[in-house]
Parts: C-alpha cells; sequence; structure tokens
C-alpha cells in the first residue's frame, strides 16, 4: 500500500484539489496524506499569536478573513448544494472553535490547538468532495494514531498498532484521507510535527504500515542538484540514497522536511518526490541504494556562525572537547560543523540565540573568536575514501575563495566547508561548473 502525501500548494484551490484525483488512483488501495490548503497554517499561527497577546479583536479579525476565504473555497469546491451544506457545517465547526477560545486561558496548549484545526478542514472537505463525486473514501483521523512521546519523537509502533484496525475495518474501501502534521504527546494533548511536518507524517504512516512507497508532491520536479534560485541548468536528482538525502536535508532542501528521511530509511520505505504539476517526470528517488562513484548535489546554508576556541590547554589533554562540548549542550545549541586542531577547535552554529553565554564560558577555556554571516556549502554525493579526486576537483574549482574551516571523513557521503556568505554564489557555480558541466 503507497502513501501519497500532498502539500499546502497541491491543496490551495478547489481546482487544485480536484485535480488530485489526475494523481490518485481510486483503483489502488492507498493512504493520502493532506497539508492544510496554503497560506492555512501561516493563519493560524497568526490567531494563535493574537490570542497569546491578548489581542482577541485581532484574533477576531484574523479568524474572519480565514473563514472568509473558506466559504469562497467550498461554493467552487462542490457543485451540489446538500455536500456545500455539509461543508458549510464543517466550516462553521472549525470556525466556531477558534472563536470560542479566550484571552485568558490561553496557553500554548490551545495554541496547538489552533493550528491544528488547517489539516483537519483540508482533509475533511477533501473527504465530502469524493463523497459528491461518488469516490468512496474513509476519514483516518491522525489524532488517534499519530502520537509522540515526551521527548517528541514520534512512536512508530503506536503508530502501526493504531492505524491498523482502521485500514482492516474498511477492506473494500481503497481511499484513506489523513491529517499530515498533527499528532498527540504524551500527555494526550493535541500537538505536531513541527512546520511543513506532513512530509513527516507520510513518512512515519509509511514506516508504521511498511508501505511499499512514500510519495511526497510538491510543486517541484524532485530534488535539484544545486541551487535554482543561484545557478543556471541545476537539474533534478534521479536517485538519492537515504544518507545523502539526510545530509541535504539538514540544508534546507525545502522540498523535504528534514527529520523525514529517518524513518523511511530505517524501515527501507522507498521516498519518491514528485511534481504535481509534471505528475510524469520521474522526480527524485530515495532509496537505499547508493551509487558508486557519484557526486549528486551541492547545497548552502546560510546564518552560520562560526566558534574558534584556542587553548594551549587542549594539546595533549583529554576531556577537553567534552567541557566544550557541554558549554553548547547546556545552552541546548546544536553544533553543526567541527574541526580541530592541537591547540584550537572550531565549531559552527545556526542558533544564535545563547551566543553571549555561550562565549563567555568559553572563555573560560582559552581565546574565543567569532564569525558570523558564514555560509556552509556542501557537496554530497560518493565521497567514500576510495573514490578517488573527487576531493582535489573540489578543492581546486574553489582555490579562489579564502575558507574558514573543511570537514571530509565524518561520512562518506559528505565534503562542507564555511565561507564568507559573500563568497556563496561564486561558490556554487565554479563547483557546479567543475562538477556536473
Ligand atoms: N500545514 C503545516 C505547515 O504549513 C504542515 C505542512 O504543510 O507540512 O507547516
Ligand atoms: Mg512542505
Amino acid at each position: 500500500m503507497k502513501v501519497l502525501k500532498f502539500g499546502g500548494t497541491s491543496v490551495g484551490s478547489p481546482e487544485r484539489m480536484k485535480k488530485l484525483l489526475d494523481i490518485i488512483n481510486p483503483n489502488e488501495r492507498q493512504i493520502v496524506v493532506l497539508s492544510a490548503v496554503s497560506g492555512t497554517t501561516n493563519s493560524l499561527v497568526e490567531i494563535g499569536q493574537a490570542y497569546l497577546a491578548s489581542d482577541k479583536p485581532k484574533a477576531n479579525l484574523l479568524i474572519k478573513t480565514l473563514k472568509d476565504k473558506y466559504e469562497v473555497f467550498i461554493t467552487e469546491l462542490f457543485a451540489n448544494t446538500a455536500y456545500r451544506e455539509q461543508a458549510k457545517e464543517i466550516i462553521d465547526y472549525h470556525f466556531d472553535l477558534l472563536y470560542a477560545f479566550s484571552n485568558d486561558l490561553f496557553t500554548t496548549i490551545e495554541d496547538k490547538v489552533i493550528v491544528a484545526q488547517g489539516e483537519l478542514l483540508s482533509t475533511t472537505l477533501y473527504h465530502v468532495y469524493l463523497k459528491e463525486i461518488g469516490v468512496p473514501s474513509v476519514l483516518l483521523p491522525a489524532l488517534d494514531f499519530m502520537k509522540i512521546d515526551a521527548d517528541n519523537e514520534p512512536i512508530v509502533d503506536y503508530i502501526t498498532d493504531h492505524i491498523q484496525p482502521f485500514l482492516d475495518a474498511a477492506p473494500d474501501i481503497n481511499l484513506f484521507i489523513t491529517q499530515g502534521y498533527i499528532c498527540r504527546n504524551s500527555f494526550g494533548e493535541i500537538d505536531n510535527l513541527r512546520r511543513g511536518g506532513s512530509d513527516y507524517t507520510a513518512s512515519l504512516i509509511g514506516a508504521g504500515i511498511r508501505s511499499e512507497e512514500v510519495q511526497i508532491w510538491t510543486d517541484i520536479d524532485g530534488m535539484h542538484n544545486n541551487d535554482p534560485r543561484i545557478v543556471k541548468g541545476t537539474k533534478p536528482i534521479a536517485n538519492l540514497s537515504f544518507d545523502e538525502a539526510a545530509e541535504l536535508a539538514y540544508f534546507g532542501a525545502k522540498i523535504l522536511h528534514p527529520q523525514s528521511v529517518f524513518p523511511a530509511q530505517k524501515y527501507k520505505i522507498p521516498v519518491r518526490l514528485l511534481n504535481t504539476m509534471e505528475p510524469k517526470a520521474f522526480g527524485t528517488l530515495i532509496s537505499s541504494e547508493s551509487e558508486k562513484g557519484k557526486i549528486k548535489s551541492i547545497a548552502a546554508k546560510d546564518g552560520i556562525t562560526a566558534i574558534k576556541i584556542h587553548s594551549s590547554r587542549m594539546l595533549l589533554a583529554y576531556g577537553f572537547l567534552r567541557r566544550v562540548f557541554e558549554v553548547f549542550e547546556r545552552y541546548k545549541t546544536p553544533i553543526d560543523m567541527i574541526t580541530t586542531s592541537e591547540v584550537a577547535v572550531s565549531v559552527t552554529i545556526d542558533e544564535t540565540k545563547y551566543l553571549g553565554e555561550i562565549t563567555k564560558e568559553l572563555s573560560d577555556f582559552g581565546v574565543v573568536e567569532v564569525d558570523v554571516n558564514q555560509t556552509i556549502v556542501c557537496v554530497v554525493g560518493d565521497l567514500s575514501a576510495d573514490s578517488h579526486g573527487f576531493g582535489a576537483r573540489i578543492l581546486d574549482s574553489i582555490k579562489h575563495i579564502p575558507l574558514r574551516m573543511i570537514s571530509y571523513g565524518g561520512s562518506e557521503h559528505n565534503v562542507s566547508f564555511l565561507i564568507k556568505t559573500e563568497d556563496k554564489v561564486e561558490a556554487l557555480r565554479s563547483l557546479h561548473n567543475r562538477l556536473f558541466e
């Protein structure tokens, strides 16, 4: 059984919603995961912020604006008055709920209930639409089977145990529609998998039911081998291994939620990235297969801060790095890249909320230097020690650009280096010319 996920723009208008059936095959058993209609989650976040700021008039205004949009949406989605009325009731139900929150009892718990309404709306409306056109489907309540634990980690076994009965209860139905993004937490409260989390839902369900394939339908023809906004002539990458996809996901290859790779990888479920506008195109297939001797992609991430700790105490000492890392741990700040010499260590971070505190504590160990406005550029592909020549080619193509850090050998799929953001465009173009042209 396949799992198909459609993002916000794929359900962003009544016309697009109707077109989903060009892709979904009602004669095949599938689970269809939908995001909220595009723009909805952003509006819901704003509504929550207005309540949190005790600005009820603003919340009311935002709710009304969003509701108006949905009222137009259903007049175009439904042809038949009876179904349109049913849809109107659905909209009233969800929007009455949004209006019902009051400022004084508003906490992050209520806030999460608000942002969950987008996916509940899109899936329920789509389910009624399928009814109207006579396509049998079952609406699967994600809140009954998507669960995260106390560390916000999804529990795949729970998903398996709780989704399967729904599937077994409807042996003659092919289409199962469900909500992306939303889940319950360890307290049983409504929660979510963070922004863009519908991909993650699809991959978790794929893992939970040991699906034959997960398809992520978006507006792009797969993951590209470089940033198309910067480099001309980028191409979709046909095949990526899970490891390569995981490396790229960090670099904000926006097309796939970074964590989506892991459940699929663990249960070896192939993930296809496909384009709703060009359904026949191959897109990108992410699977356990890796290709020898091939460079797959170049990616970059801006907004990086580099921190160097220079200390003669590091020489021949043990435990030094641990103490350095503990500082970052205390401030819950992830480290991305690390390079060391005998007397200094450099790390990069992209979360700078506690930069001041961190550098202050680090200065107990030695001299601390901070460089802002840095960019990590990474080259992903078969960079194992026995595939020759890529390292030299990569370095040669950027020899005119000052390098702040370089990291190789952490995995067999990645070489990363840190440069000034102002040099990024040149670096991406030179690498592209040298590695792909
Ligand atoms: N609707 C949610 C968001 O906008 C989840 C998703 O679209 O993947 O972040
Ligand atoms: Mg998305």
